[in-house]
């Protein structure tokens, strides 16, 4: 459906308040300008009153109370304003005083109750503020992000205002670069593109790429992760490293997959103990599959106004479904969703939250596959573990001797220093209970040692030294690790190792 046949079938469907959080307003103009049709469009803007929806020349000083008591007042159904579209621009400010507060509702329900009253007020502001009070009557309006066609569309469009020659082959591939990104920042992008070389082709992937960072940084939320770490960098977990490589086959193969009836990778859920590979499995998954990672930072999500935490949260999934195929992963999910469900009691801004992550985890057809990780899932709601949102539940346990071994020897290899000095099985009885993380760090203390040491040679004893001076993590968070522990027991999880 196209985005303004959306927001008509909302005014026809007597939605009485459209809030519209962007801030291109030419293009939310055009679209509101394709909903109205032959409805006349009344404007108001914090900077100059009423204005013409046009041409923008004011038409009256008013302040916003006298521009709203238009409408409100003794309405008649002959009177042009009884069906009319009200668009009220950057006016979020004026959404905390409790008159306006009121004048606005008072329209809203004459829309819905007094027969021949049709006002459809539009709030469009780069800001999200929708009062308590208003919560009910309001619908968020998202702009979708231009698919394919629309932006070949631009760039031809782009191309042709400005004279500019570019091979149907270079704005294809242009198109599969910009995917992801809104109107308004694609021409900004040409812009700079046009402005540095004087031209548009597929050179400009690169300029395309790094701007494209920015702004999926500049959302707040997500952060798009160059991965550098390869599947052999991990020790042990051959279970889930197993299944990842299945799963690689048919993500890579996604057009064969599908043809042959196989449904598109939902994600994995990895819980487990600190400091075991959580993290990394996760970067290494999006190497695997060849795609961009983008991480979902859950702790930011949470915003101060009614719907700002569902607008961050609706942003950051439309973001990566248009930057698909790629790999979401969703850190610490436990920071952003304990308490619902459980005894905790979340709050209603963080259950309706994870309703729509819930939701869109169990539809979710796009290509972004969802590696969310946890340390604590005794805080987690049980509904995430139910069949259907992830294709896969695994936990993650401190490492066994044999994987232990192999972390030693990943970690020595990258600095190297593996050697015939070092005896690695001599190691595993005294590192009992260490994570990978604490066998990294004894790893480069070591190291450090022995460079200190009048640069000697690394060996074991200088690594059994270090290993005995460290107090393990499953050692200074036993208490939270017994708990974590019996969490786990409750689900039924597979082992992400194959020992
Ligand atoms: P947390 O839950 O505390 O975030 P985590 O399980 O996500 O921990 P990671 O961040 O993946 O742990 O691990 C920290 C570092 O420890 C890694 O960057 C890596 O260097 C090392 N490490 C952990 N587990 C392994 C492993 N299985 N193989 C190799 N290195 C590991």
């Amino acid at each position: 459906m196209l985005p303004s046949d959306q927001l008509s079938s909302y005014v026809e469907a007597l939605r009485p308040i459209i809030y519209i959080h962007h801030f291109d307003f030419d293009t939310i103009d055009k679209l509101i300008a394709d909903a109205a049709r032959s409805t006349a469009i009344y404007e108001f803007n914090l900077a100059n009153g009423h204005v013409d929806f046009t041409t923008k020349c004011q038409k009256q000083p008013y302040d916003l109370q006298t521009f709203l008591a238009l409408f409100d007042e003794n309405p008649s159904s002959d009177q042009p304003e009884t069906n009319s579209f009200l668009v009220l621009k950057d006016v979020h400010q004026e959404l905390s005083k409790p008159e306006i507060i009121a004048q606005i509702k008072s329209i809203a329900l004459k829309t819905i109750y007094i027969e021949n009253y049709y006002v459809t007020i539009f709030i469009v502001s780069t800001q999200l503020n929708i009062p308590k009070e208003l919560e009910k009557l309001v619908t968020l309006f998202d702009l979708p992000l231009p698919q394919n066609p629309e932006i070949i569309e631009l760039l031809n469009e782009y191309c042709l205002n400005l004279n500019i020659q570019t091979s149907e082959d270079d704005k294809a591939e242009l198109a599969t670069s910009l995917k992801g990104l809104s109107q308004f920042e694609i021409r900004q992008i040409l812009n700079l593109a046009y402005q540095q070389n004087g031209t548009i082709n597929r050179d400009d992937n690169a300029l395309i790429l790094k701007e494209k960072e920015q702004i999926i940084k500049k959302s707040g939320t997500l952060e798009i992760i160059s991965v550098k770490e390869e599947l052999d960098e991990i020790g042990g977990l051959d279970s889930l490293k197993d299944y990842l490589k299945n799963k690689a086959q048919v993500i890579r193969n996604m057009g064969k997959a599908k043809r042959f009836g196989v449904d598109p990778p939902k994600g994995i859920l990895i819980a487990g103990m600190p400091g075991c590979g959580k993290s990394l499995t996760s970067k290494v998954v999006a190497r695997l599959f060849g795609v961009p990672l983008l991480r979902l930072d859950v702790g930011k999500l949470l915003g101060k106004y009614v719907g700002e935490s569902e607008q961050n949260l609706r942003y950051a999934i439309q973001t990566s479904e248009a930057v698909s195929p790629c790999v979401l992963w969703i850190d610490e999910l436990e920071k952003a969703f304990a308490g619902i469900g459980g005894d905790g009691g979340g709050s209603d801004v963080t259950t309706r939250l994870f309703g729509y992550l819930l939701t869109w985890l169990q539809e979710k057809e796009s290509l972004v596959y969802v590696v969310a990780t946890s340390n604590d899932i005794s805080v987690l709601p049980p509904e995430l573990m139910r069949k259907g949102r992830f294709d896969e539940l695994f936990y993650v346990d401190f490492p066994k001797p044999e994987e232990r071994r192999k972390i030693f020897e990943i970690h020595l290899r990258k600095r190297g220093k593996l050697s015939k000095r070092i005896d690695t099985i001599k190691l595993l009885k005294d590192s009992e209970g260490f994570s990978g993380a604490d066998i990294e760090a004894v790893v480069k203390e070591s190291i450090e040692k022995a460079f200190v040491s009048d640069e000697i040679e690394l060996d074991t004893s200088i690594l059994l030294q270090t290993i005995k001076n460290t107090r393990s993590l499953s050692e200074t968070l036993k208490v939270k690790i017994e708990k974590m522990k019996k969490a786990l027991e409750q689900y039924d999880m597979k082992s992400a190792s194959a020992v």
